[in-house]
Formats: C-alpha cells, sequence, structure tokens
C-alpha cells in the first residue's frame, strides 16, 4: 500500500485565508492517501477552517498553537509554534508515512506527491518564486546532492526553503524541533535530524523540474468607503 503523506499546513485568520485553504483544499482532494494537519495559530481551532477540512472527505487533524506572544512583532518567524505542534502529534500518534510542510499560500503540482511518497530518510527538490534568483534548489552532481542554489545562504548548512523538502517518519528523531530564528527555521530543524548530506535524496528528475512554488498572494486593502447596506438601494449614483 501507500506511504500516507502527512501535510502540515500552518494558518492563521486573515482575509486571504478562506480563499487560500479552499484552493489547496481542492489540490489535496485529488491525492491519494494524504492526511492533512491544520495547524491554527489562535487559541482556539477556528469553525471556518474545520469546515474546509471537513467538506475535503479527506483524513485531518485540526490543532491550535498560537504563537507565544514574545514572539509578536516585525521579525517573528511565522508559523513556528503551529508547526512544531504539528511535530509534537505526529511523534505521538505516527510511526509511518511522509512529513511535508505545505504552506497555505503554496502552489503545488500534484506530481509532486508522487515523488515525495518514497522518501527513505528526507528528500529534496526546487522551489519556484524563491528570493532573488527565482528558484531555490540543491544543485546534484551524479545523482547526489553536491551543494545548494539559493539567494541568501544566510551560514545555514542545508539553505533550502520549508516546501523543498519531505521527511520520512521513522527518521524524525525525539529530539527533533524548529527554531524561533526568522530564516533558520528549516536549515535547524533539518540538523536536528541529524541529517548528512549523502543522505539526502534529489527528486524532480535530478532538480530539474519545479513542482512546487512559493506563491504570494496581495495583500486586500480593506475598502474606504463605508457603505451603509440599509440605506443601498442597488441603484448606481
Ligand atoms: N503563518 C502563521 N502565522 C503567522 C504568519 C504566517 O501560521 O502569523 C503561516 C502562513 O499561513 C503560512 C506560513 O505560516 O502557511 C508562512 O507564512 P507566509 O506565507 O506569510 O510567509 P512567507 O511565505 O512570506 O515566508
Ligand atoms: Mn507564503
Amino acid at each position: 500500500t501507500l506511504k500516507m503523506i502527512y501535510y502540515v499546513t500552518p494558518t492563521y485568520p486573515r482575509p486571504e485565508q478562506v480563499p487560500e485553504l479552499t484552493r489547496l483544499a481542492h489540490t489535496l482532494m485529488h491525492v491519494p492517501r494524504i492526511h492533512w494537519i491544520i495547524a491554527d495559530d489562535q487559541p482556539l481551532c477556528s469553525e471556518m477552517v474545520l469546515n474546509i477540512l471537513r467538506r475535503t472527505n479527506l483524513p485531518f487533524t485540526h490543532i491550535s498553537s498560537p504563537k507565544p506572544f514574545l514572539y509578536k512583532g516585525t521579525n517573528f518567524p511565522r508559523g513556528v509554534s503551529n508547526r512544531r505542534a504539528a511535530l509534537a502529534w505526529l511523534q505521538e500518534n505516527v510511526s509511518e508515512g511522509i512529513l511535508y510542510f505545505g504552506d497555505d499560500d503554496n502552489t503545488v503540482d500534484l506530481e509532486l506527491f508522487d515523488e515525495i511518497r518514497n522518501t527513505k530518510k528526507v528528500s529534496m527538490f526546487p522551489v519556484g518564486l524563491i528570493g532573488g534568483y527565482g528558484v531555490s534548489s540543491p544543485v546534484v552532481k551524479n545523482g547526489k546532492v553536491a551543494g545548494f542554489f539559493d539567494s541568501w545562504p544566510g551560514s545555514r548548512t542545508f539553505p533550502v526553503d520549508m516546501a523543498g523538502f519531505a521527511v520520512n517518519i521513522e527518521f524524525l528523531k525525539p529530539s527533533a524541533t524548529m527554531p524561533y530564528i526568522a530564516g533558520h527555521e528549516e536549515d535547524k530543524f533539518l540538523v536536528s535530524l541529524d541529517l548528512k548530506m549523502e543522505d539526502i535524496e534529489p527528486l524532480a528528475d535530478n532538480c530539474t523540474k519545479i513542482l512546487v512554488w512559493h506563491t504570494k498572494t496581495a495583500k486586500y486593502k480593506k475598502p474606504t468607503v463605508k457603505i451603509d447596506l440599509k440605506q443601498f438601494d442597488g441603484q448606481p449614483k
């Protein structure tokens, strides 16, 4: 049987949340053997998010884990507390399968799921629309990962995006964790798994194909005019 893919999505309330999650839901509904973990960045699980989950008919887990007050501010790492909660849930409840961190605003090709499903330890692949180079990707030589192409190396051992790797859950250690350090979440997480360069499995035709994009939705601007619906008679002014 196919290994289960655990798709971990941190999310937070804003006007774009429901449309982002609706679009992602409609992608995941095409994927066999997938379990969607939505980790809500608020004190209680949102009813609107739960409704989206229910309507997918997929197996799912809905957790709430708001960011600690300490980390609110301008350069806080986004989605760490909630990803950590999902990780803890997996460590307590799941002994086999594949972990993938898929943000609520990314765009995923269905082929990605076929690629990551057979991850033995940690697999990696390119992510499109990232940083100044337009793509972040492992560099593959003779079928092995030899380095990384990323516009912000940032003294990281594994300069990759959150969407650029998948992990076999049997390879997760009790010590696996994600730090509250903006820009270092991925690297420090992979380091906490004790990952070695030679263990990395390059996917997507030796990292030559882009199957996931770091898309961003323009922020909705609140209307500047105030409309009183009781006065609105449907006639153009
Ligand atoms: N996120 C979150 N809490 C926040 C901000 C973001 O849980 O306060 C989630 C967000 O929904 C997304 C992920 O963390 O799934 C990455 O956030 P975002 O897409 O805003 O960051 P970027 O892609 O620009 O790095
Ligand atoms: Mn994003």
